[in-house]
């Protein structure tokens, strides 16, 4: 296992950021969204990145 953020988890497999352990590997993300969202899907992970 390498240096993942247990406290973050994640299915994002396509981010850079992302373990195949289902973790983030980054120590803080940042999340926002629009304000209005009613449910989850209204808000975002805004530290992903592509992974190339
Ligand atoms: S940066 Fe966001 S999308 Fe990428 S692995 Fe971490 S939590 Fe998932």
């Amino acid at each position: 296992m390498s240096n993942i953020n247990g406290s973050i988890k994640c299915t994002i497999s396509n981010c850079k950021h992302f373990d195949k352990s289902n973790y983030c590997k980054l120590n803080t993300i940042s999340v926002g969204g629009d304000c209005s969202c009613t449910d989850c899907k209204g808000t975002e992970c805004r530290s992903f990145q592509i992974n190339n």
